[in-house]
């Protein structure tokens, strides 16, 4: 297998914010506080480490935060590190609000702040009681010809290919920052790509026939008759050549999603997202993203055709497009929240909600709703699954919890598959969310055990079915046992492809790293013998190409390089599969399946795509090809 070399990774940020109290524009409150002049350097333990923050004190006043250091994640916590400075130099307040998705970030930079305001002698809780007084403004009244609700990778690929094909677009976001759960994604993209596929090792017979056994099922429609006959054609002018590469091809990827959702899938729109993934990659290459040449499989990706990015997982994706969206003049509104649909006579002709405290209404002739998932909210996912109960963390951020699909479906739109919620095997059990474990994003790399140090289950598998297997394991606890030959996962600079400070990792205890599988086994409570026994058969299994216990058929070197890491994993709560129904033109029906006139849809707010369960690596797919649809069918109706 072709291993993934080292990427860069955007490390340590220091950003120096020197907000001066000219040109802040909000009320001064708090103006009485005393405080001695000068300049104080003070730290507190953020995200992904130390935050150093450098405070300034001039007349009686907080004058300057500077950030000197700080290892937060990009996109998520850098949104604080940028923006909770200003506001507390703003309103003079410590009482501000934590940035949604990145809070132990702001704790940690208002802990810092207050540290220097006791060495300025002032009054910590007086300045924590200060109101943020926001200023009164006008409401935000506007008229676009495309609106586009949540600033997510579907809503910005709908913005760009919107404004790029000469429509007038808003898009609102309603928190701090773009990104959603996009910027959380470790960046896996699957595309059928045979420039890049041809430098990959071919896949052995265990997965060659993997392949095959999909064209001998019962078919459940002509079409899928047609695919299972263009997989058995693929297979066979493969075999019949040198076979000295990957095999790969459409209708195995098809093939793949259409059964691995267990043919719940509509498969219309599953041949469109894999038929335009690599062109859709391609005008995503276009707006700015760079694409490694490399390929690997993500877990529940089930073949290698996973691309990545080149800099920091799905960072990349939001700051191309974010960048092209501004090139390309939309507008975008942070702190916006819709929260209803405007209809008239039939037609939807706008949003209202709320900007940054103020009312906000903006008429268009189209709106494109992209506000994501629901699966942070945990009484809409147990309305559908009764499952999953609270105590399941999940990998979203905060604000996906279902707004679109509740603002839709008020104005008639068809909810379809709500009860396909996808969860993955590897959480940490911090806080559920998909870092901090090293592994790599291929799941050649490693195994993972529960905590008897037994394996439990093929790690190359579906993720429901590899949940399933975790949740009944001793607390439904794991680790993922990887090692330095898996040198896909850890650069130069010691960052992990999730952008952790790996040694830090290790310090905190959140991952453990010994020189030998029995000492490993030590710090994590696990009888050594048993781990050796486990590692050993795993390795034995890598050499033969075939797992005799649970029928593992991708792998990629022997696990047999000191350092050994063991990373715990939990299940948590990932991906909805359900939601809004819409039309291949990404038009949102109604219960008769008739269009709703003025209203579009895309990204994981849509249903009916995947069906049961997602295949690793086809989301950021589906939210760019469908994005960049939506997109574009507004612009064609805007010009009609
Ligand atoms: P997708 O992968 O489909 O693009 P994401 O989770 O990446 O979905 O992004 C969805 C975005 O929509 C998030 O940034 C989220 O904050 C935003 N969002 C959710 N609800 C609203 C709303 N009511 N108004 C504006 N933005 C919203």
């Amino acid at each position: 297998m072709n291993l993934r070399k080292h990427r860069l990774l955007v490390i340590t940020l220091v950003i120096i914010i020197g907000i001066s109290l000219t040109g802040c524009t909000g009320k001064k409150t708090g103006e009485d506080t005393s405080y001695k002049s000068g300049t104080y350097t003070t730290e507190a333990e953020g995200y992904g480490g130390v935050i150093k923050v450098e405070t300034t004190f001039t007349d009686g006043k907080i004058d300057k935060i500077n950030i000197l250091e700080n290892s937060e994640t990009v996109g998520i916590g850098s949104v604080a590190i940028e923006q909770l400075p200003k506001e507390i130099v703003q309103y003079q307040s410590l009482g501000v609000d934590v940035v949604s998705g990145a809070t132990r970030t702001s704790n940690a930079i208002i802990e810092a702040v207050s540290k220097a305001v006791e060495k300025a002698g002032g009054d910590v809780q007086a300045l924590k009681d200060v109101p943020v007084v926001k200023e009164e403004g006008n409401d935000v009244i506007k008229e676009t010809e495309v609106v586009v609700i949540g600033g997510g990778g579907a809503g910005l690929a709908a913005a760009v290919a919107a404004a790029d094909n000469g429509a007038k677009v808003i898009l609102v976001e309603k928190t701090a920052a773009l990104g959603g759960n996009t910027v959380r994604a470790g960046g896996p993209y699957n595309a059928v790509d045979p420039a890049r596929q041809e430098d990959v090792d071919p896949a052995d017979e265990n997965s060659m026939q993997k392949a095959r056994d999909l064209t001998n099922v019962e078919p459940k429609n002509d079409r899928h008759a047609e695919l299972m006959q263009e997989l058995k054609d693929d297979i066979e002018a493969y075999e019949n050549g040198t076979k000295d590469y990957l095999f790969d091809s459409l209708a195995l990827h098809k093939l793949q999603t259409y059964d691995g959702g267990d043919y719940v899938g509509k498969l219309e729109f599953i041949e469109e997202l894999v038929e335009k993934s690599l062109p859709t990659s391609q005008w995503m290459a276009e707006n700015g993203v760079q694409w490694t040449d490399e390929i690997t499989t993500v877990p529940g990706g089930l073949w290698p055709r996973a691309h990545l990015p080149f800099n920091a997982a799905g960072y990349d994706y939001i700051k191309a497009s974010e960048d092209t969206a501004r090139d390309l003049g939309v507008e975008i509104l942070l702190n916006s929240k819709a929260t209803e649909l405007i209809v008239e006579d039939g037609n939807v002709v706008g949003i209202k909600g709320e900007s940054d405290g103020k009312n906000m209404e903006i008429r268009a002739k189209v709106v494109i709703i992209a506000t994501g998932g629901f699966a942070a909210n945990i009484e809409m996912r147990q309305k559908y699954d009764p499952s999953l109960t609270e105590n399941l963390p999940t990998t979203n951020s905060p604000a996906i919890v279902g707004d679109g699909i509740t603002m839709a479906e008020k104005v008639g739109a068809n909810l379809i598959g709500m009860e396909y919620i996808q969860s993955l095997p590897l959480g940490n059990p911090v806080d559920g969310t998909l870092n901090s474990w090293i592994g790599g994003a291929g799941v050649e790399y490693y195994y993972q055990v529960n905590k008897e140090g037994k394996r439990f289950m093929a790690e190359d598998g579906r993720r429901d079915t590899m949940t399933a297997s975790l949740l009944a394991q001793p607390d439904a606890l794991s680790y993922v046992i990887s090692s330095a030959n898996n040198d896909v996962d850890i650069n130069e600079t010691g960052i992990n492809i999730w952008g952790d400070d790996v040694e830090k990792l290790v310090e905190d205890g959140v991952v453990f790293r010994a020189d030998t599988i029995e000492e490993l086994a030590a710090q994590i409570g696990i009888d050594p013998q048993v781990l050796r026994e486990t590692h050993d058969t795993f390795n034995s299994y890598v050499a033969a190409g075939k797992d005799d216990d649970f029928g593992r058929t991708l792998f990629g070197e022997q696990l047999d390089e000191a350092p050994f890491y063991a990373s715990p994993r939990v299940p948590t709560v990932h991906h909805t599969m359900g939601g809004i129904e819409i039309d291949l033109d990404n038009h949102v029906l109604d219960a008769n399946g008739n269009r709703i006139p003025g209203l579009l849809a895309a990204g994981e707010v849509t249903g009916g795509i995947h069906g049961s369960n997602r295949l690793g690596g086809n989301a950021l797919v589906d939210i760019h090809v469908f994005g960049k649809k939506a997109g574009e069918e507004a612009a064609r109706m805007v010009n009609e």
